[in-house]
């Protein structure tokens, strides 16, 4: 059994997804209510292989809402993090993928160091943050989009925006190794942590946001926006390929414009359908197929009965662990979103 641990984008939509499932009573609910409100299952399936496998998996919502973190209610955002995945350990799930805000929350809050959860000891290993699996999709989304926009990677310019993240740094080894673009702008606010991913990478350079923009063929999103930047899309270059691979995806309504192309960054889709109810919530284009990479971890981690902690930590995902991930993902029949 696979968890996906997934929480939704705002206190607006958790209101109307409320009113859409036939709970009236909740959809007038204010911050207070979700803060309050326990982890639940809301959806459970199965999901076949393209080698004719079939697992079943839970969905968990966390009840999370990232109007807590604005809104300085740390506490209680942290508490659904970890109430959520010991719901799931409770519930016999052997490897759970914390979604969406759930794995930045864990990290950026050392909930490491919060193991006991009531009368239970969370066991790490039944975790990821299948960040390992998003980092390769995104690279394979640059690699197979890149050519069908004109845009030649061994000449090309990409702009990594949250570079020093978890996935932006695994994006950029790749980019740096495998792909060979020609050239690599890391962007973040924390200059230290820029330098140091310069000096490991031996390749790129430290760049403003507002200077990469209008210099990159590519832009990797990986960090969420900056609220009220403001962009004057006439210098940006045409043709321009953005992935927006942040939660929620939000990059296409400030770049709309002819030659720049958005694509959905870190969404997979799969070669069967899957009968399950989650994607329409999260408003993905073709529900029964399309999901977040950091999910379909989960699922192959299952589907290859790998029962650890494969992506975990922050800053240590390797090649080699996109290559194993890379591999599973394409023989169990889930493909990078490429329109
Ligand atoms: P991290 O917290 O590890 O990294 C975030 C990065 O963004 C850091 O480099 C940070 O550096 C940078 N950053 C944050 N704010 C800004 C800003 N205002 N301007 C410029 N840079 C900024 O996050 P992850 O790598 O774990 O996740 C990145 C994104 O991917 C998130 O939005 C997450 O929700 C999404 N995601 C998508 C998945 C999918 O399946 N599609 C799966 C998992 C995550 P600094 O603080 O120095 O600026």
């Amino acid at each position: 059994m696979f968890g996906l641990i997934g929480h939704l984008t705002s206190l607006e939509h958790a209101k109307s997804v409320a009113q859409s499932l036939g709970y009236p009573e909740y959809a007038e609910q204010d911050l207070d209510f979700w803060c309050s409100a326990p982890p639940q299952i809301v959806d459970h399936f199965k999901v076949t292989s393209a080698t004719g496998q079939t697992i079943e998996g839970k969905y968990v919502e966390s009840c999370f809402l990232p109007e807590m973190l604005a809104n300085r209610r740390i506490k209680a955002a942290t508490r659904k993090i970890l109430n959520a995945m010991a719901h799931a350990q409770k519930n016999g799930i052997n490897i759970t993928a914390l979604g969406g805000f759930s794995s930045i929350i864990f990290e950026n809050f050392k909930l490491d160091q919060m193991k006991r959860v009531r009368n239970l000891d969370l066991d790490f290993k039944k975790f990821t943050t299948g960040n390992t699996h998003t980092a390769y999709v995104i690279c394979k989304q640059v690699e197979e989009a890149a050519p069908g926009h004109g845009i030649d990677l061994a000449n090309a310019t990409v702009a990594v925006c949250g570079a020093t993240g978890d996935i932006g740094s695994a994006v950029c080894r790749w980019l740096t190794a495998r792909t060979g673009v020609k050239e690599l702008l890391l962007v973040a606010r924390n200059q230290e942590r820029l330098n140091n991913l310069q000096a490991e990478l031996k390749f790129g350079r430290v760049v403003p946001l507002d200077e990469a923009l209008p210099q990159a063929d590519v832009v990797v999103w990986v960090a969420s926006m900056p609220k009220g930047m403001e962009v004057d899309l006439t210098t940006l270059k045409q043709p321009c390929l953005m992935v927006d691979g942040g939660y929620p995806k939000n990059i296409d309504v400030t770049f709309k414009h002819p030659g720049i192309h958005v694509l959905k960054g870190g969404i997979v889709e799969h070669v069967l359908d899957i009968d399950w109810h989650i994607m329409n919530i999260v408003n993905m284009d073709v529900p029964g197929r399309q999901l977040f990479a950091c999910f379909a971890e989960s699922m192959l981690l299952e589907f290859e009965k790998l029962h650890t902690n494969f992506s975990w930590g922050r800053n240590q995902i390797t090649l080699e662990k996109m290559d194993l991930i890379g591999e599973a993902s394409r023989r169990h029949g889930f493909r990078p979103l490429l329109t």
